[in-house]
Parts: structure tokens; sequence; C-alpha cells
């Protein structure tokens, strides 16, 4: 693609040009549009397209075939047509701090690992897999090694060394490769086969922020941000973390001892809860006389306390048949019923919920679920159909 027309090698930071157009044909993804010469680079690489103007003409997308450069415009430009081309700058420099920050990182990987590249992906963030497993302090490593390489400010030298001379040279490429070759140097950090657009220099990739890392196939998959986008980042988790140190009333760098607490003292009262809850379960069963059938309605109980009441009232109250109901906020009811009888549970419970535009189900000692029906609808109901098989 080193032509002599693809002014974005000659100058990776000119922004305009002039141009004259040579064809433009009708395409189902606008027009395609072929310039004398460009300063928008393909989709390639890893590195998506650039966007911008041709004229007051919007280009949506930029490809390379057969050795020709295709911008994908809103509207017609016919052949002949003089036009003055500006890219979205911001967009082509995010790629080429993202980029020229993936090249760091993965220069200072194979240097202290010897780990490929393997996967590289530009989207809301760079997604990088390579070929060998890190753990987290040697992600942290790599990381902090990366971010030296823009502290240092290593200069970023673009070459197009013979066959001969890249024998010498220990550059990384996925493949063997023929023809011109251009090589990236980052200065101390990586030499690496490339066709994208990169920053002159490491230190206006500004920082590299290393997000998550996962286990992929034999090796690991990594996301980072570089550049604006770390910034932002970082700005983002800031924002976060200060809302939860306000709500914590714990400085910013202790959020985590004070969630820590928090938790504790939910775990507390949640056993609290489950106690007065047992204690109220129980006053309330006392205050029970055993039937057959015994029909409760409760609000504001955890679902296994619920169940817990049921299996008294049947197993120490000495009820036949026992269904209890918790009155959600919503109006939804969870219910649970328990028998010591022999009358089909597991069956019935299909005929409740039919009626009750209920869910759930369970076995013929227990089944439990939810009814979207009025109380006195859900009780006549239960009467109905539990006594019914008396
Ligand atoms: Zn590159």
């Amino acid at each position: 693609m080193a032509n002599m027309n693809t002014l974005f090698y000659q100058d990776q930071y000119r922004r305009e040009f002039d141009a004259v157009v040579l064809s433009c044909a009708a395409d189902k993804k606008g027009w395609a549009v072929i310039l004398d010469q460009t300063v928008f680079y393909p989709e390639g690489g890893g590195q998506p397209a650039d966007h911008g103007f041709l004229n007051d003409v919007r280009v949506t997308d930029v490809k390379e075939k057969n050795d020709e450069i295709i911008h994908y415009t809103e509207k017609e430009l016919p052949a002949g047509t003089k036009v003055h081309g500006v890219i979205d700058w911001d967009r082509r420099f995010d790629f080429m701090q993202n980029h020229t920050g993936e090249h760091i990182v993965s220069g200072i990987i194979h240097q202290l690992y010897g780990y490929e590249n393997v996967g590289f992906h530009m989207g809301d963030t760079i997604q990088v897999d390579y070929s060998g497993w890190l753990d987290t302090d040697q992600i942290r490593e790599v990381e902090r090694k990366a971010n030296e390489i823009i502290w240092t400010n290593q200069p970023v030298i673009i070459t197009y060394p013979s066959k001969e001379e890249r024998e010498q040279i220990p550059y990384r490429s996925k493949k063997e490769l023929q023809g011109t070759v251009r090589i990236v140097t980052v200065q101390n950090a990586d030499i690496c086969a490339c066709c994208g657009t990169h920053v002159r220099s490491a230190g206006e990739v500004g920082l590299i922020k290393i997000l998550s890392s996962e286990k992929h196939k034999s090796g690991v998959r990594m996301e980072l941000l570089c550049g604006k986008r770390a910034f932002d980042y970082v700005c983002m988790l800031q924002d976060n973390s200060h809302e939860i140190s306000m709500r914590l009333c714990t400085p910013m760098d202790k959020t985590a001892e004070g969630v820590a607490r928090l938790d504790e003292a939910l775990q507390d009262k949640n056993r609290q809860l489950t106690e007065m809850t047992a204690l109220y379960l129980q006053e309330r069963m006392n205050k029970i006389a055993a039937g057959d059938l015994v029909m409760d309605v409760l609000a504001g109980v955890d679902r296994n306390s619920l169940r817990r009441y049921a299996d008294d009232l049947v197993k120490t109250k000495g009820c036949g048949t026992a269904a209890v109901l918790n009155r959600r906020e919503n109006g939804v009811f969870e219910y649970v019923i328990i028998t010591s009888k022999n009358i089909g549970l597991r069956k019935l419970a299909k005929d409740l919920n039919g009626k009750l535009q209920g869910r759930g189900g369970g076995s013929d000692e227990m089944i439990q679920g939810t009814f979207s029906a009025g109380e006195e609808e859900i009780r006549r109901v239960l009467c109905e159909i539990l006594a019914a098989d008396d």
C-alpha cells in the first residue's frame, strides 16, 4: 500500500489535501470514489478507516481493494471533480495513540516473555490476544514498563529495509513478508512490520492502561486503552470512586475497606432480621389453630423464612396442608404450600397456577412460586382446589 498517492505514509500528521476524482461508481455503501492521492487511511492491520469529508460530502468508510483506496461517500463526486479532503483528526489521532500503545505493550511482552500478539481488534477498547499466559503481577509489570517508554519519550521510527537488511532485524510479524516491508520501531520497546498510522514519539501516547485480562486459548486476552481514551477512563473511575467515597464518608483510597465494613454490617443486620422473623413467625404460629387446611398471608418475609414457617405449620403444629403467602410490594404473592397428605400436590400446582396466573411448582410434598391475583381470589381458589381432594 506504500504507493506515492498514499499521503498518510509521507506524513502521518497530514489532515487535509487536494485531489482529483479518478472514478466514482454507485455502490451499496453509497458511492465508491477513487482519487489520484489521499490522506484517508483505509481499514487495515487492525486499525479502522478514517472518516471525514471530500468537499462537503461525507466519507463514511475507506477500504483498500486490489491496491486501490476506495472512499465510500454519501453523495456522487463525478470523475474529474477537484476535491479538498479533510479527515476527522480526533478519530485518527485516537487510533494513532492506541495503535502505537498496542505496539509498545506487545513489544514489552515479546521482550520479557517471548509471547506473540496473535489477535488485535480496535473497538471501544483495544483487545489483544497473546500466545502465553500472564498473571496479574506480570501484567502490572508490563504496564509499568510500557508507561516508562512513554515517560522517556522514545522515538517511533518508520523504515523500509531491504530483504537482506530485514534478515538482521529481529522484528515481530505474523507472516513471511514479500516486497516492500514497512518496519515500525519504538526505540527500546518494539520492532514490528506494520502498515498502520502511529505517533512520532512515545510521549504522544500519553498513558497506557490495561483494563482486564482473561484466559484465551492457551494464552491471555487483554483489554487496554491509551491516550485520551485512557485519560477519559481514569476520569470515569475517579467520578465513580468519588461518589462511593462521599456515600461511605471514607477517603477515596480507603473505599474498599469502607465497603468491606458496610458488607459486614449488612450481614449482621440480615442475621438479626432472620432471627426476629423466626420469633415473629413462632408467635404467629402459636395463635393459629391447627387444621386440615391452614392459610396465612404475610408481608415482608424472605423466601427461606416463608418455607420454614410452612414446614413448621405442618410438622410441628400438625396441620394437614399449609399454604402461606407473602405479599410483595408489586402486589404479586409468593407462595409456599406444604402438605403431609396424599393429595397429588405437584399436579394441583398446575391448576392453581392456571387459575391464579401463577408460576412455579415442586413435589407432592412442597410447591412454591408466585400468584398474580387478588388476595380474596387466591384464598377462594386455594380452598376450592386444596380442600376438594380431601
Ligand atoms: Zn502498527
